[in-house]
Order: C-alpha cells, then structure tokens, then sequence
C-alpha cells in the first residue's frame, strides 16, 4: 500500500480510514495491487529478514503474487511464518530435489488438449485459466500457473467443453486451474453454462484458493451465478488455521448458504502444517465452518518444492493421532499422487494385524486386538452386469 496514512492534515482521517476499508474489501482492488515484485512488500522495519536479491532470482524462475489481504496475515517478525512461508519466495525452491521432475504427475500424457486432463474414469480436470491471486510456493503446477505461455485461450476453453460433450463416460467435471475465481463473473457464468447444458454431467466441481487468499471474491453476484448450476460442489485449499479469518468465514458461509456443499484439500508442508495438533486444529476450524476435510495430499515431486516435502510417513503417523480422537467428518482421506501418472493412493495406518481364512485380528485406534470372524461359506455374488 502507498503511505498516505502519514498525511499531517488530520481533518479527514475518518473519512480517509472508511475509503481504506472499502477499498479493501474490493476484491479487484486486492488484485489490483497484488504484490509482484520485491519492491512492493510491505517493509514494517523489522523486515531485515528478507533477503531482495534472493527473492528477485527466484521471481525470475517462479512468479510471485500475493494479495494485500493475504499479506496481512504474515507475521514478519517471524522468518518462518506459515503464511509467509506458503507465498514469500524462497532460495530453496531454485534447488532440483530428489525425485523431482517438471511434470510428475503425466497430467501431460493424459491431457489431450491444453484444457483437459482426463485420468480416471468417469470424470475430468477442466483448466479453465492458468492465473492465481496468489501463487503458492508448493504449488504443483508450478511450472505452469503465471507462465504467460501456458496461459488459457478462449479457443482452449471452448475446445475442452467440446471434448467433454463428446464423451459421455464423463459424469463429474472438475473445474480448476490455476483459479477460476480469477475469471470474471460473466465469464464463469458462461463456462458453468456450457458444461451444465451437456446432458451427461451430473457433477460439477470447482477447485480454488479463493476462500483463502481472497475471499472478498465471493461476492452476493458471484454466488448467484454458482448456484444456477447445481448440483456444484467447491473444493477449496486451506493449510493452516491462521487462514481462517473472519473474512474467509464470512465468504464460506455465503457458499454453504446457496447451498454448495465445500470441501478442503490440505496439502502437508514441512514447517507449515506437518503435526497433529496444527492440523487437528485446522480440520475442527474447517467444520465450524461447513467445510468437509477432503483430502490431505503428501507434497509431491514438483521441482522447487523440496523444502516442503516430508517423508510419506509422516501422514500416517498425523492420521494415526487422528483417527478415533475426533470425529470422522474431521479426518480427511491421506493420498499419494504418485509420481509416474499413478494418480492418487490413499494411505490409511494399517489397522489390520493378520487375515486369515476364518478372520482377520484388528487393532483399534488405542491400541487394543480384536478378531473379526469371518462366514467361511460365503461367496462373492456373480455380477449379471455386463460392465
Ligand atoms: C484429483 C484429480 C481428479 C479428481 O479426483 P477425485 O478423487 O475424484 O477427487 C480428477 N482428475 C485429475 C487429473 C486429478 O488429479
Ligand atoms: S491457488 Fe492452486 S493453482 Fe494457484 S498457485 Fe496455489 S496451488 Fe497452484
């Protein structure tokens, strides 16, 4: 922000001060003034800590954009702030890591058109824009999202709706990016129209950061174009509970009040969110506020997210001191997406001690054994279906 606030008329401080609000909670106003480069941070004295030259090589690989609200969420006195940390360049993301590549997850080889990656099934990944309000440092299309060549077109956009009318196996679209919510009220709309008109879609979900990073973008007008097209589910992407703030509360009420059932995907980040007690804290935030925790994603092998990465492990051990101590709507499903094109596995703690032709001996979640009989005379029902 520009330092008027230091003006020696204080006559129209009040009136100075109401303008300032407003203009906050203006979401084009937030993407407006985003925070690009260096020079742009904000710079309280005691941001010593941030290192110019570092974050200018950086910016050169991997943009940097982050809102002015999200900014203000970081606690600059603290180098490893988990805001600051998902969002302030760093030094290490210039390092290729162990098993890193450009593209881990295929989604190329799976993608018949820039728009589209169809890897399962019965549903598809619709990229819609490869813009973000704020890019995450872990981001695993990294290697795409703010790169001017990778960008979207309309023709894209169009292209992809066709594929999607063409194949009828494609029940549940799962519209993503980047972030859609990056896109125009209008040009949603079109897009949600177009792909609600084709017969065969039953589902349509939208994945973004929005809630998160900017959550002045779920305006009354946008909320009355999402909720034309149900059944539409929203899956958003919070890591740590400093991002619940009563701005991100209040744009996830509108949502859950037209009616869109939300979703969360947690990715676990070394130093930001990788224990228990951040995440248990995090997930009962997250039903507080109708959100369901969804998925909770192992960092995957994108290059220059290494510092990020904790051992697969370490998932399990977090679900293992969440399962049975809080309720199981709080818990989210842990998946590996496999570097490989593998798509994703999910990984659970291994209740099951031994199986055998009359059972199988269970653990519960303190520790105790249990048997399970099993009916040794049943048989697995013959499907008539021909699928
Ligand atoms: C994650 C993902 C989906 C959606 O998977 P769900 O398990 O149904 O949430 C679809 N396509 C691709 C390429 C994905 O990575
Ligand atoms: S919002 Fe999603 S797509 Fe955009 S930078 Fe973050 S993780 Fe990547």
């Amino acid at each position: 922000m520009e330092n008027s606030s230091d003006s020696p008329n204080p006559e129209p401080e009040g009136q100075e001060e109401e303008e300032k609000a407003e203009k906050w909670s203006d979401w084009k106003w937030q993407l407006k003034n985003r925070i690009m480069s260096v020079g742009r941070l904000p710079r309280p004295s005691h941001t010593h800590n941030v290192d110019e030259k570092i974050i200018s090589r950086v910016t050169d690989v991997f943009p940097m954009a982050v809102t002015p609200y999200y900014a203000s969420l970081i606690d600059w006195e603290d180098e490893n702030d988990p805001i600051r940390m998902q969002c302030i360049p760093d030094e290490r993301e210039l390092i290729s890591g162990r098993g890193e590549m450009e593209d881990p997850l295929r989604e190329e080889s799976y993608s018949p058109m820039p728009s589209i990656v169809h890897r399962y099934p019965d549903r598809v990944l619709f990229l819609v824009t490869m813009k973000c309000s704020t890019y995450c440092r872990h981001c695993t299309r990294k290697r795409k999202v703010g790169d001017r060549n990778a960008e979207i077109t309309a023709q894209d956009i169009r292209n992809g709706i066709e594929y999607i009318r063409k194949h009828e196996e494609v029940r549940d679209v799962l519209i993503s990016g980047g972030d859609p919510f990056t896109l125009s009220d209008q040009a949603l709309d079109r897009i949600l129209g177009a792909v609600r008109a084709i017969p065969h879609v039953e589902v349509i979900r939208i994945g973004t950061r929005t809630p998160v990073v900017l959550p002045q973008r779920i305006t009354e007008s946008l909320v009355s174009v999402l909720k034309k097209y149900h059944p539409l589910w929203i899956n958003t992407h919070f890591n740590h509970p400093r991002e619940i703030t009563p701005e991100s509360e209040k744009a996830l009420a509108r949502l859950a009040d037209a009616g869109i059932p939300l979703g969360n995907q947690t990715v676990l980040l070394k130093g930001v969110n990788d224990s228990p007690e951040i995440l248990k804290e995090l997930f009962h935030l997250l039903v507080k506020n109708r959100v369901r925790p969804y998925y909770l994603y192992h960092c995957d092998y994108s290059r220059g997210i290494q510092h990020f990465r904790t051992p697969v492990c370490r998932g399990i051990e977090i679900l293992e001191k969440l399962i049975g101590y809080t309720s199981g709507f709080a818990i989210p499903l842990y998946v590996v997406d496999v570097t490989g094109g593998g798509g994703k596995i999910p990984l659970l703690p291994n209740y099951c001690i031994e199986k055998s032709d009359t059972g199988m001996t269970l653990r519960n979640f303190e520790g105790n054994i249990y048997h399970v009989e099993q009916d040794q005379e049943y048989r697995v029902p013959v499907s008539t279906d021909a699928g």
